[in-house]
């Protein structure tokens, strides 16, 4: 089994030649060459000398230490839940569905305990335990949201540090933001 998340293709993408590998799973053989039938990752196995695509994004695994990206979907006083849409690997954001949650108050006293996010906010977040869903935090300082709207009017704030501002109530909102607030493309 491959562990590489590199080689991440889309259908249509040629994956090999017919020559050196068979076609294995979500593989098909078009004039000598092995084409992608779905988006994934490619996995070689060497012995039976195939290629097969891995399309389901659920067989993505997370591991403490990830860095991944998800939009706030509720926040209450115990916990934040964070629709995880994409995690970095070596240098490429994959995309992936899993939720996320961080948890506030209670059993880490360094976590802060006002919600330092909005439902609708996007962020990044780190993975620090891995269960049936990923346990994320916000405290780094890379980590925090990336990109949010007013809480009155929904017009997309612009940081004006250590808060954001909005130019339409002319009002700041107290968010954790990360450095690069408002310059990523999302
Ligand atoms: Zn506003």
């Amino acid at each position: 089994m491959s562990s590489s998340f590199e080689k991440l293709v889309l259908p249509g993408d040629n994956v090999g030649v017919a020559e050196e590998y068979v076609p294995g799973r979500n593989v098909t053989e078009v004039d000598g060459k092995l084409v992608a039938l779905v988006q994934g990752e490619v996995v070689k196995n060497d012995q039976r000398l195939s290629i097969s695509i891995e399309g389901s994004k659920r067989k993505l695994r997370f591991f403490n230490g990830d860095t991944v990206y998800g939009q706030v979907t509720k926040s209450d006083q115990k916990q934040i839940l964070i629709s995880v849409a994409g995690v970095q690997k070596g240098n490429s954001l994959v995309n992936c569905m899993a939720e996320g949650y961080i948890r506030l108050g209670g059993g880490r006293r360094d976590e802060v305990h006002q919600p330092p996010v909005r439902i609708g906010d996007l962020i990044r977040g780190k993975v620090i335990r891995v269960g049936q869903n990923l346990e994320l935090t916000l405290n780094g300082s890379n980590l925090g949201v990336l990109k949010s709207r007013c809480s009155r009017c929904r017009t997309v704030l612009k940081a004006q540090l250590p808060d954001l501002y909005c130019e339409n109530c002319q009002r700041t909102e107290n968010r954790k933001i990360a450095p690069d607030y408002g310059k990523l493309k999302i």
